[in-house]
């Protein structure tokens, strides 16, 4: 069995129950709600730590963001190693092509002429995701109520 945080954390889900889902897609809004708010407290705990520590603290919590996360992807249905690997390539590509990179005079990261944003959106199609059914499946707007 792999290591990867995907790999366990899925073991986790079907260990307890938890939603799994296969294919990208909009979940219940009291589900969505809910992982959201798991990991809003895993965030704040990391920044309770963040500063004064202690360093296995700050590793514990930082460990509980990255678990929680891939446990909404997975309740979503977002392979989210092909995510990550296309946030990497597009990071990757502020690179200019001799290898140099370009900054701000504080220090930020420039993104040069070769830059190519990611594209989640395509990403997420590639896992199966039509955005399509995911609008019909929405509540409909205020104004459309009258
Ligand atoms: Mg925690």
């Amino acid at each position: 069995m792999s290591s990867s945080p995907a790999a366990l954390v899925r073991q986790f889900h079907r260990a307890f129950g938890l939603d799994v889902r296969s294919t990208p897609a909009q979940v219940p809004p009291q589900l969505a709600a809910h992982r959201g708010e798991l990991l809003a407290e895993e965030a704040a705990e990391v920044a309770e730590v963040s500063v004064g520590g202690p360093l296995d603290h700050l590793a514990h919590e930082l460990a509980d963001v990255v678990y929680v996360a891939y446990g909404t992807a997975l309740v979503h249905g977002i392979d989210l190693d092909e995510v990550i690997a296309e946030i990497h390539r597009a990071n990757m590509s502020k690179l200019g092509p001799d290898g140099q990179v370009a900054r701000r005079a504080d220090g930020k990261v420039l993104k040069g002429e070769h830059y190519r944003a990611p594209d989640v959106a395509a990403v997420l199609r590639a896992q199966g995701w039509d955005p399509e059914a995911d609008d019909r499946g929405r509540p409909a707007e205020s104004s459309d109520r009258g």
